[in-house]
């Protein structure tokens, strides 16, 4: 008689929070924060800070180091070393250099005008119509590297929004994975760090529901695993629109934190005192703590930011 003993890794929550540093922490940026920390903490896991500066012509001086503030100002402390994604060429390059060696990828020289002309759109601009997957016009340098989508039909279920169901070909089309500007896109930089990070969990805005689909395939391609998802409703402005520094969101005031906390977890469908706005942040987050569950968020994929007065 023999014992045939099983080892079930327990694999460790892991999540992130990866802001662009555009400029500082808005409320909207502040919910995917929160959210990302407390599904983290309560799991037991470890919560990374990620900084995504991967387009330098974007990236506003002094805006990581306010972030950064603002994070440690609202007792929200990252563990492990911070990673920058300007710092991780090589590994988009290893990546990037596999995918063209099994040829799915191709260059493609067309200018935004031409694609604007020549195709329909989709949920995130123009669907790319595959002009240069048959090889370069004559005479014609490429612009970008675009990823070879045809067939690629992507499900999933994100434990906010439901079952997810995208056919990339036909919605985003073939899109982008590096510039003739040596920039890496932010769809093949996020697979790749989320895969070498071991993140188990990603928690961030519903703006980014339709860019995962593109993530899973790349995931799928490049033999990495697939986290889980769960997508937090977006804040918007009166209009309807994305808060951003665009459209004029104030920054956190890493002065007073535990009101703009607060109202973080009201808007995901915690009913935390009144009163806990006067407090410090720790009481804070003891409350935050005690009382987060993530089935309370709205299962919506925007909702309206509170008033400023009303933190
Ligand atoms: N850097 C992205 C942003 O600030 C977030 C990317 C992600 O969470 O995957 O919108």
């Amino acid at each position: 008689m023999f014992f045939r003993i099983r080892l079930w890794r327990m694999e460790r929550y892991r999540g992130r929070f990866a802001p662009s540093p555009t400029g500082p922490l808005h409320f909207g940026s502040l919910v995917a924060a929160v959210g990302s920390y407390l599904e983290a903490k309560t799991h037991g896991g470890e919560w990374l800070v990620r900084i995504e500066d991967l387009d330098p012509p974007r990236v506003v001086p002094g805006a990581i180091d306010e972030i950064l503030r603002t994070l440690e100002a609202c007792g929200m402390h990252w563990d492990g070393d911070l990673v920058r994604q300007s710092s991780r060429d090589d590994a988009y390059h290893a990546a990037l250099h596999e995918l063209k060696q099994r040829g799915l990828v191709y260059p493609c020289a067309c200018s935004r005008r031409e694609i604007t002309d020549s195709a329909v759109s989709g949920i995130e601009g123009h669907v790319y119509p595959g002009t240069c997957r048959a090889g370069l016009p004559s005479g014609k340098t490429a612009r970008a590297l675009r990823l070879d989508t045809r067939g690629a039909r992507i499900e999933f279920d994100d434990a906010l929004q439901g079952r997810i169901r995208q056919n990339i070909e036909t919605e985003t089309g073939d899109f982008i994975v590096y510039r003739a500007d040596r920039v890496f896109a932010y769809q093949l930089a996020v697979v790749i760090d989320d895969a070498e990070q071991g993140i188990t969990d990603v928690v961030r805005g519903a703006d980014l529901l339709d860019s995962t689909p593109r993530q899973i395939y790349l995931q799928r391609l490049l033999g990495r695993v697939t986290p889980r998802y769960a997508h937090l409703p977006l804040a918007v402005n009166a209009q309807g629109e994305k808060l951003s520094k665009q459209t004029l969101a104030p920054a956190i005031d890493p002065r007073r934190p535990v009101p703009q906390l607060a109202a973080t977890l009201r808007f995901l469908g915690h009913e935390p005192p009144h009163d806990l706005g006067d407090h410090d942040v720790s009481s804070f987050w003891q409350w935050a703590h005690e009382n987060w569950d993530v089935a309370r968020v709205p299962r919506a994929r925007t909702l309206p930011a509170p008033a400023t007065r009303d933190w």
